[in-house]
């Protein structure tokens, strides 16, 4: 059972790769997960859980970390040794904002890939994590369509696109992220990217940068935005 495979080990150190929370524990490490809405902050006063509460830890010193997921689409599990070895980061590819990602890494990536761009930047395989509204957003500030063949996009819009992926997710963290319901940082702050937004969620009102009427699809099960004069192709 979980907590007794982690009661009384020490934390050692903090990590992430793609939306996985790692927390090494010397012996294995705990792996999170905060689904859709979870959210993972320090319980100041005390409270006792409610119903959406599904896991405590508890620190020497009596801080309290609790993960609350009203939607139920996190997970909580342990791997012993290394993390990276579970079969839910194996296969995760190159972390956005690292060296290892750039034009030359998306375009070998996307060399056998005939769906369209925006699916395939959704594929964790292909770069790490990319969230829905961020490859809506950093298409659009590349000027490709999200319809275009992976496979077709040449090594230059590859490099301008790896570019963009890095400038949104920059511009978006320095922002603290977006609060379109009721996402809030672990200080319980809400962000303020969804501001600077110049597609997503926008359908049907103007461009910012050409005034052409934002276009809403879907594309797999997720929600598509772009703007049919500044995309190309
Ligand atoms: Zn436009």
């Amino acid at each position: 059972m979980l907590a007794q495979l982690v009661a009384g080990a020490t934390v050692r150190s903090l990590a992430r790769r793609g939306k996985y929370l790692l927390v090494d524990c010397g012996a294995g490490s705990l792996i999170l997960h905060l689904g859709m809405s979870g959210r993972l902050w320090v319980v100041k006063d005390g409270a006792a859980p409610t119903p959406h509460d599904h896991f405590d830890m508890v620190l020497e010193n009596g801080t309290v970390v609790r993960l609350r997921d009203p939607r139920r689409f996190g997970l909580v599990l342990w791997q012993a040794g290394d993390p990276l070895a579970h079969p839910l980061l194996a296969e995760i590819g190159p972390e956005p904002l690292s060296v290892a990602f750039d034009g030359a890494a998306l375009h070998a990536a996307t060399r056998n890939r005939s769906a369209a761009i925006k699916h395939v930047l959704m594929d964790s395989h292909v770069v790490a994590g990319l969230g829905n509204i961020y490859a809506n957003e950093a298409l659009f500030r590349a000027g490709i369509s999200p319809r275009t063949a992976a496979r077709r996009l040449s090594r230059e819009r590859c490099e301008v696109l790896a570019a963009k992926i890095r400038e949104t997710l920059e511009l978006a963290i320095g922002a603290g992220g977006s609060s379109l319901r009721d996402y809030v940082a672990s200080d319980g702050m809400a962000g303020n990217f969804q501001s600077q937004f110049m597609v997503y969620d926008r359908a049907g009102e103007p461009c910012q940068r050409c005034g052409a009427v934002i276009r809403g699809v879907k594309q797999g099960q997720r929600s598509t935005f772009y703007c049919p004069r500044c995309q190309r192709r």
